[in-house]
């Protein structure tokens, strides 16, 4: 059981992020002060939007200067704070270095954060944002799992360096984390293990990947026809709700997979659509798996990626956020069209 008093700051790494801006407006609407830990505090295009979110609430927030690079980089961030929201770590699926570019950052980013944490007189808890990647790697996992359900039990076994880097970047730094906790007793980890995330960001100029990830769909690069691939998904404003949660439920414990539905390509298209449909290229069918397979490498995508993933129902247990965190999930319909609202007013789609 732990209480955060919140009448101290609390630190959100990568508060730049997509994700983290969403922690970030939470945490000021609650009228806390944030130690907002960012690569470049100077980049005021990029921080514009947390400082006018910090105008319009209750709270205060306070830039820092941090790298997940650089060893005692999140000292000052963390000074006095009882609580850390672990956000930052590379998104991408677009790497050419996977060690350099996704696992350095998020391996040795975790370890230098829980450094300063561990170094830190005040800190009681910390709330690490993982992913379902570090639960399960290809959707073919599934097969091997009791009902073909994942839950906070089961461990991504299948990614490594070469096969989704990204998956397994996310595996080893959440294995880490838990390490770090182990050898401790000064500070509780609670873990939020979200599917893909939507929905509109607090700055229109999205990094993440999910946002790359939608533009696809809407720009007419995939009118052929999708791949007929599952995934969770999940509206950001309710993965901000659940890291809040995270932070403040004294009895909070473990993981969480923290996921709204289950869906194809195809049927999030097919939800744009009702709205949208005459604003961007949507796609009407799906491909036949083969052919998938035989493009895959002029999509960018490998082959064994497709062998494993397309054409597999994926499921995941959610109930235990809902239980134990309390988290309404939005419906997707509703994350889709608020997404879409923001690309489309900010010309996401302007080429298509
Ligand atoms: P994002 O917008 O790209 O955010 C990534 C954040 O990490 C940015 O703030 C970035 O800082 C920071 N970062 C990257 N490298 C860094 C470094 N070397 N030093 C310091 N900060 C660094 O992506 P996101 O979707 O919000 O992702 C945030 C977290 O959610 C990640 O841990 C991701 O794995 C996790 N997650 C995301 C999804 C999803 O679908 N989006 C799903 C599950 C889990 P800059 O702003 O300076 O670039």
């Amino acid at each position: 059981m732990v209480e955060i008093d919140k009448s101290k700051p609390v630190m959100v790494t990568g508060a730049t992020g997509y994700v983290a801006g969403w922690i970030v407006k939470k945490l000021l609407d609650e009228g806390l002060t944030v130690h907002a830990a960012v690569r470049n505090p100077n980049n005021e295009e990029k921080i514009k939007y947390l400082k006018l979110l910090a105008a319009s609430s209750k709270g205060q927030i306070k830039f820092f200067k941090a790298d997940l690079l650089e060893k005692s980089s999140y000292d000052d961030a963390v000074k006095n704070c009882e609580l850390v929201f672990h956000t930052a770590s590379p998104f991408s699926n677009r790497v050419k270095d996977p060690q350099k570019e996704l696992i350095d950052p998020a391996l040795e980013g975790t370890r230098n954060v829980l450094d300063s944490v561990n170094k830190s007189e005040t800190v009681k808890r910390v709330v690490l944002t993982s992913s379902v990647a570090a639960i399960m790697g290809d959707t073919k996992d599934l097969l091997d799992i009791p009902n073909r359900i994942a839950t906070e039990e089961n461990w991504n076994i299948s990614s490594s360096l070469t096969h989704q880097p990204y998956s397994y970047s996310k595996t080893l730094a959440e294995k880490e984390a838990w390490n770090i906790n182990e050898k401790q007793n000064k500070w509780d980890l609670v873990v939020i293990n979200p599917t893909l995330v939507l929905g509109p960001g607090i700055s229109p100029a999205i990094t993440s990947e999910s946002y790359k990830l939608m533009q696809q769909l809407g720009d007419g690069s995939m009118k052929m026809g999708v791949p007929d691939f599952q995934i969770g998904v999940v509206d950001v404003r309710d993965v901000a709700e659940a890291h809040y949660k995270a932070g403040f439920t004294p009895e909070a414990k473990g993981r969480h997979i923290v996921n709204a539905e289950s869906k194809t390509f195809l049927q999030i298209a097919d939800l744009v659509r009702k709205n949208y449909g005459d604003k961007v290229i949507l796609q009407t069918k799906t491909l036949p798996k083969w052919v998938v397979w035989l493009a895959a490498p002029t999509a960018g995508l490998k082959r064994k990626f497709v062998t494993k993933n397309v054409g597999y129902p994926w499921t995941v247990d959610n109930r235990k956020s809902i239980e134990k965190l309390g988290i309404e999930y939005r419906p997707l319909e509703v994350t889709v069209n608020d997404f879409f609202e923001q690309m489309i007013d900010n010309g996401a789609f302007e080429k298509a």
